[in-house]
């Protein structure tokens, strides 16, 4: 797979089928925080022309029906690996259910465990490590409507927040975690290193229950994002895509693992000055699930229902 996304990928840039726009990188940290700036200017240079009003239906918008096969890298029983046709990252890739289904229906967990078993295959084949993510729903920072997941390799050396979060302490009888180091409300959880599907499931219920509690209570329809390693998963409720600010400050599920796409030495600036704070504004404040459960039921053995 790997070498057939290496190949695919020169040849889709040279015959002009994938724009591939060249960044600089900046890393910084704040608050103990490793975060990094990619920082592609071109894409800045033109104004982004109002969206036009949608037609048809979302099945006839998706990009990935039939797909362009210059892109396609592989195609399995119930999916399609395809190329990004506009990328940042060298190699960004996709995985696209072959049949329609809409970016906010719930991930399956055949898409969960595919979405593994390829995150493991181009680990193994490149020995890099990529992470896989999926924006669920506008708010979240999705723009195509067609279910997709997404993979981009990690900076080298970079180490996201969730491989040093602390484990909880050994009284403590729940998965889900929080990061106190970060801002924004977000859930975590850890995976086994050979999770069958009913187990993945079960897990993204979990984070999808506590998101999806936190939303109701604001009257919010779902949106989060999701990124997953082979260690661990993490979600995070969204409620607004971007930040209204002169120039728009716009984050997608990689911003919430502190990788940030700056289109303007302007909006490094201002992404700069606020760094994982943004996700608070385009998110909610994280309050700590455990300090939650003490206020809301505590059982006589001490353990904290959330
Ligand atoms: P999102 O914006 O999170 O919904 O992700 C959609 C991804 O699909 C982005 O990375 C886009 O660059 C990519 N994309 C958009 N149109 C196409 C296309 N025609 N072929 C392949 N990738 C595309």
């Amino acid at each position: 797979m790997y070498s057939a996304i290496q190949s695919k990928f020169a040849e889709a840039v040279a015959n002009g089928k994938l724009i591939f726009t060249d960044s600089v990188e900046k890393r910084v940290k704040q608050n103990g925080l490793s975060l990094v700036y990619t920082v592609a200017p071109s894409l800045g240079q033109k104004p982004s022309a109002p969206k036009p009003e949608a037609q048809g239906t979302p099945e006839s918008r998706s990009p990935w029906l039939p797909g362009d096969p210059d892109l396609i890298v592989e195609t399995l029983a119930d999916y399609k690996i395809v190329l990004n046709k506009f990328a940042v990252a060298k190699y960004h890739f996709l995985l696209v259910t072959k049949q329609f289904e809409p970016q906010t229906s719930l991930l399956s967990p055949q898409d969960l465990k595919t979405s593994l078993d390829v995150l493991k295959r181009v680990n193994k084949e490149s020995g890099d490590r990529y992470i896989g993510f999926f924006n669920c729903g506008s708010a979240a920072g999705a723009s195509v409507e067609h279910k997709h997941l997404q993979f981009v390799k990690l900076p080298d050396n970079y180490y996201p927040f969730p491989d040093s979060t602390p484990m909880p302490s050994s009284d403590s009888n729940i998965a889900t975690r929080t990061d106190k180091r970060v801002p924004f409300a977000h859930y975590l959880i850890d995976l086994e290193p050979e999770s069958d599907e009913d187990e993945l499931a079960m897990k993204y219920s979990e984070l999808l229950g506590h998101s999806l509690t936190l939303l109701g209570r604001h009257h919010l329809p779902i949106n989060y994002n999701l990124v997953f390693t082979e260690e661990w998963m993490l979600m995070t409720p969204r409620k607004l895509s971007e930040l209204q600010a002169d120039p728009k400050l716009g984050v997608n599920s990689l911003g919430t693992v502190g990788l940030f796409l700056a289109k303007s030495e302007k909006q490094l600036e201002q992404l700069e000055l606020r760094g994982m704070n943004l996700l608070t504004e385009l998110g909610f404040e994280r309050e700590d699930p455990l300090q939650r459960g003490v206020e809301n039921s505590v059982d006589p053995l001490g353990y904290t229902h959330y």
